[in-house]
């Protein structure tokens, strides 16, 4: 059924769904968007499953968004959209916005909303647009060779378009990831609190599947009523309205980038990641 997914059911009340495209490793393009939006559904659909793991076959769990995607626009068209807001093929910032809120925005809050338990379960690189598939889990177990990194900034932007850094790391740690694009280690991120555990990689899927077996055997409404308050927290907090503005702030982003290069990102970001080096 699915192309760039597995998808398992690896114990009782347990669906485990795994990003599936080694070739790219794990590069995110409109079709494995979509698959693991209508993964992500049929578990949540399917009254037996209580938890949802999200994983990555392969040495990284993404490298981010597929750049090379050769006409994402003309994909867009082929899939059912969660939003409402259409217009991906309109020129100029209309188009541009209207993709990024329904590909990264829109299905990353509507992951975040999913009404079960979900869990990433983390090794190797975790890029960029790999962030937007781990923050909207509840938990993220991370093995002792995850890093995760924002390069944005470098390529003239502000970030990933579901902006959880100030919310996963605290703002002052946020500030330091989007401003130099260094890797933030596991142990740094369990440190600051973005990751629940981090485990040897080789006990990495033993250890998920463990603790989601776990989370299942409680009874599935009050797992779902907790969750529900805890992103309740999180809102009255400000989280909701502060994306909104991140994501206003990135589409100019794009439009300052458009109109000096001619690309929604400034091209010089790879020489600047490669100089200087850290230390
Ligand atoms: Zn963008």
């Amino acid at each position: 059924m699915f192309e760039t997914l597995i998808y398992e059911t690896p114990a009782t009340g347990v669906v485990r769904i795994s990003l599936n495209r080694l070739e790219s490793r794990n590069a995110q393009n409109t079709q494995l968007l979509y698959e693991l939006n209508d993964a992500f559904d049929r578990a949540t659909a399917d009254d037996s499953v209580s938890v949802i793991i999200l994983a990555a076959k392969g040495a990284h769990f993404s490298s981010g968004h597929d750049l090379r995607e050769p006409d994402p626009i003309a994909n867009l068209d082929k899939y059912e959209t969660v939003g409402t807001w259409c217009g991906f093929g309109c020129a100029g910032a209309e188009g541009w916005m209207a993709r990024e809120k329904e590909l990264y925005q829109g299905l990353s809050e509507r992951w975040r909303n999913i009404p079960k338990p979900t869990i990433a379960q983390v090794q190797g690189k975790c890029i960029s647009g790999g962030l937007m598939l781990v923050w909207p889990c509840d938990l993220i177990i991370a093995s002792d060779d995850a890093l995760f990194s924002d390069n944005t900034v470098a390529m003239g932007m502000t970030g990933v378009e579901y902006f959880g850094h100030p919310w996963e790391l605290g703002p002052r740690k946020a500030k330091e990831m989007l401003f130099t694009a260094d890797f933030i280690t596991g142990a740094e991120a369990h440190r600051l609190g973005m990751v629940n555990h981090v485990v040897p990689l080789d006990q990495l899927e033993t250890f998920t599947l463990d603790l989601a077996r776990r989370i299942a055997a409680k009874p599935l409404f009050a797992l779902k009523l907790a969750k529900e308050s805890v992103n309740a927290a999180e809102d009255a907090q400000g989280r909701h309205s502060a994306m909104q503005t991140a994501f206003a702030l990135h589409q100019l982003g794009h439009s300052h980038n458009m109109q000096l290069f001619g690309l929604p990102i400034d091209p010089r970001g790879a020489e600047r990641l490669l100089s200087p080096k850290k230390g």
